[in-house]
């Protein structure tokens, strides 16, 4: 639509398909159409091939917002990922064996699939570090070499890695740009527009933002949509059509949520930071944190995720017991702010050697902030803190 211009507008209009008059698209919930003839396996009008009205819609819309020629949906954000690597890396009768760089603080589920699966599929993987050292990504890197991926805002620490020389190194080889943009999203950061070839959404966390379902998305080129879209039609992990319709409805008041989300995050991490038992906020908002200039220059701001640090264990269960606003519950990105201790969520698989050298501590909290407002949020952290 040419009179889109705006991201906001974008995500109220982007991709619509007025279907027999209906403001909102319904949901097409048949898992077959009539068939028509084609000479394509991926034109067979069926559910799992992801071209209903519903999947088509979502994908321009998602398209539109981010920047892309493409985009397709999944059926959660670790389908979107695993889809797209294996179809950047796949085997070839004499090509070298495939090869990808991956940042070393990825999400966890990423890192044991490249860590566990990647090896028995034929690709090889080696972690580096995100911040600007190309002597590091360039000894790392190999003629097979296709990929590198990494994310906006690492978890629970929120670093974020020299994005532009991730784009500049991989132009100058020929390396397809990945990145996770699932904390950032795409009000905060432009991915694509920055020079990134492909970028991934775990759709579950703020592109829906209602903690109601699992989703997730790749955009890019018309091409490598084409690809991929190919890759999940054999895979299978197609997003249902009621899930489709929830994601839509979700995606209309992105905007709104995250500049609230950056809001409350900001607040609370700089309230954090003014109080005598809070040992360390970790949060690119605070001109302290080491990703701090980065995030001005790149980022519209920087999401709703922070992480501070009380010392110890006890402290930690006691602060999460108190609260009774924030839920402790796994996950981001929904209108209700959660709460986790990383040591014993998202990286309890995790040594606590490899914790402790990563600086993820004992008396870690994450907070993943919703859209209440900011002063009621506070006063619950701060009635936990003293011990109400
Ligand atoms: N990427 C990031 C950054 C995540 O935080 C998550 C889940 O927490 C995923 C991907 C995986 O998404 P999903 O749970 O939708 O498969």
């Amino acid at each position: 639509m040419s009179r889109c211009h705006d991201l906001r507008t974008r995500l109220i209009h982007g991709g619509l398909h007025r279907v027999a008059g209906a403001v909102v698209q319904p949901v097409f919930q048949t898992a077959t159409y009539e068939a028509e003839e084609t000479a394509s396996y991926d034109d067979i009008r069926y559910l799992r091939l992801s071209n209903s009205p519903n999947h088509r819609d979502l994908a321009a819309r998602l398209a539109a917002i981010t920047g892309g020629e493409a985009a397709v949906v999944a059926g959660s954000g670790m389908a979107a990922i695993t889809t797209t690597l294996l179809t950047l890396l796949e085997s070839a009768p004499g090509r070298e064996r495939p090869h990808l760089l991956a940042q070393d603080c990825l999400y966890g589920g990423t890192l044991s699939f490249l860590a566990e699966d990647a090896p028995t599929l034929g690709i090889d993987v080696d972690f580096v570090n995100g911040d600007d050292d190309h002597q590091e990504w360039a000894s790392r890197s190999r003629p097979g070499t296709r990929a590198f991926l990494v994310e906006s805002l690492t978890n629970p620490l929120l670093e974020v890695a020299d994005l532009e020389a991730v784009t500049a190194f991989c132009r100058e080889r020929g390396i397809v740009s990945v990145i996770d943009n699932t904390f950032a999203s795409p009000v905060n950061y432009r991915p694509l527009e920055a020079g990134f070839d492909v970028e991934l959404h775990s759709a579950t966390k703020y592109l829906n933002g209602h903690s109601d379902i699992v989703a997730g998305a790749v955009i890019s080129t018309q091409e490598r949509i084409r690809r991929v879209t190919h890759k999940m039609n054999h895979l299978g992990g197609v997003l249902d059509p009621h899930a489709c319709f929830l994601l839509q409805r979700g995606l209309k008041t992105l905007a709104l949520r995250v500049e609230q989300q950056n809001h409350n995050a900001l607040f609370l991490a700089q309230r954090l930071a003014e109080h005598s038992s809070v040992a360390a906020v970790h949060y690119p908002g605070l001109a302290g944190h080491p990703g701090h200039e980065r995030a001005r220059r790149w980022f519209a701001g920087c999401g709703g995720v922070l992480s501070f640090d009380l010392g110890g264990p006890e402290a930690a269960r006691r602060l999460i017991d108190r609260l009774e606003l924030a839920v402790e519950a796994p996950s981001l990105g929904g209108v209700e702010t959660l709460v986790s201790r990383p040591a014993v969520s998202s990286h309890a698989g995790q040594s606590p050697e490899r914790r402790r050298a990563l600086g993820i501590g004992d008396g870690l909290v994450r907070v993943a902030v919703g859209i209440e407002a900011a002063e009621d949020l506070w006063a619950d952290f701060e009635a936990a803190l003293a011990g109400g």
